[in-house]
């Protein structure tokens, strides 16, 4: 029978511990229904679920919410929305009690003496040509400004099939504002003209991608076995989709057979009450999802599978520290 001690040398098998140890429990949570933007695609407002709940508007609730969440042996808070920076004594809630990480547009920024340590990810949409076209705004003149040179700070770099060629020059721009990045794919849930991702395409960002994080190492943040995983849809020869994906709310999963899936996992509406189906838009079709945090969760909970070869196990464990780096459970 394949070990982990047959199939790693010891550089591999001390990165393989380092990770072991970790046994991160997230969920996710709708800090507010309101954004300062409307971006066409996002998937928060183009599914409503900023109508699926009334705003919990009580602080005293959120406390007693987030103690509870921990009861429950969540170890990671994952803050979205909506735009969390809205409401900050919220956010404060989750950062007393927990990990927690803050995704944000950047348009406002948060006060460090508040969140010294917090976890940030600003999203970005692409160059200033497609923030015009798919938020209205170019936001990173602004965003890049209020985090420049922070050490908790990345840029979740949602690229489109029009970034196809000029990825370098967005992630230059973020290397230059002192700050890390790591990159995802747009799903396109607005169906905005041109925006859809082609077989084609999908093929020449992965190798764009590929030619990034070779470059840029010391900035990007991902790995090469995750750029095959979201532009092929496949993990080991198995397709991603509904019957496959790991963020799906523990208490909606009736599939059978039940795939290995996140422990406990919720995605919570923000009156604390409700939850969503799963970690992104609940009218998404699952054939069309290329979100990023549910394909490298399918593979980190995939250990078993991936012990075939050295190969395997290697291309879990980096996707793992991927994982772990972007969510500061290791430096990056
Ligand atoms: S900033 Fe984020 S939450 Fe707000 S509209 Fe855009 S994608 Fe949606
Ligand atoms: S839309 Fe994506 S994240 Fe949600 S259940 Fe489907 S595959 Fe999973």
């Amino acid at each position: 029978m394949k070990t982990v001690s047959s199939l790693l040398d010891d550089h591999w098998h001390e990165r393989y511990r380092r990770i072991s140890k970790l046994n991160i429990r997230s969920s996710i949570y709708d800090v507010t229904n309101r954004c300062n933007l409307r971006c066409k695609g996002c998937f928060f407002f183009s599914s409503d679920e900023h109508k699926a709940a009334p705003e919990e508007m009580d602080i005293k609730k959120w406390e007693a919410f987030v103690e509870k969440e921990k009861a429950r042996g969540v170890n990671l808070a994952i803050l979205i929305g909506g735009e969390p920076t809205l409401c900050f004594d919220r956010v404060e809630a989750f950062y007393e009690r927990l990990s927690t990480f803050c995704a944000t547009n950047g348009l406002i920024k948060v006060p460090r003496d508040r969140f010294p340590d917090m976890m940030i990810g600003i999203s970005l949409w692409g160059d200033e040509a497609d923030e015009q076209v798919l938020r209205g705004k170019d936001t990173f003149s602004i965003s890049s400004k209020n985090y420049y040179g922070d050490p908790y700070t990345y840029y979740l770099y949602t690229i489109t099939p029009k970034q196809i060629g000029k990825t370098g020059r967005v992630i230059r721009k973020i290397r230059d504002a002192g700050l890390k990045v790591h990159m995802q794919l747009l799903s396109n849930d607005e169906a905005v003209d041109g925006f859809s991702w082609r077989p084609h395409e999908l093929s020449a960002i992965r190798a764009e991608m590929d030619a990034m994080l070779d470059a840029y190492p010391d900035t990007v943040i991902s790995s090469k076995y995750y750029h095959e995983i979201i532009t092929t849809g496949k993990m080991l020869d198995r397709p991603f989709g509904w019957m496959a994906c790991p963020s799906v709310t523990i208490t909606m999963d009736h599939r059978d057979p039940q795939p290995k899936r996140l422990t406990n996992f919720i995605r919570w509406a923000s009156d604390l009450k409700t939850m969503h189906r799963c970690c992104t838009s609940e009218t998404r079709d699952c054939a069309t999802c290329k979100d990023g945090a549910a394909h490298m969760s399918w593979v980190m909970v995939n250990k078993r599978a991936h012990m075939r070869s050295t190969k395997d196990l290697q291309n879990w464990i980096e996707i793992y520290e991927m994982f772990a780096k972007l969510y500061q459970f290791i430096p990056w």
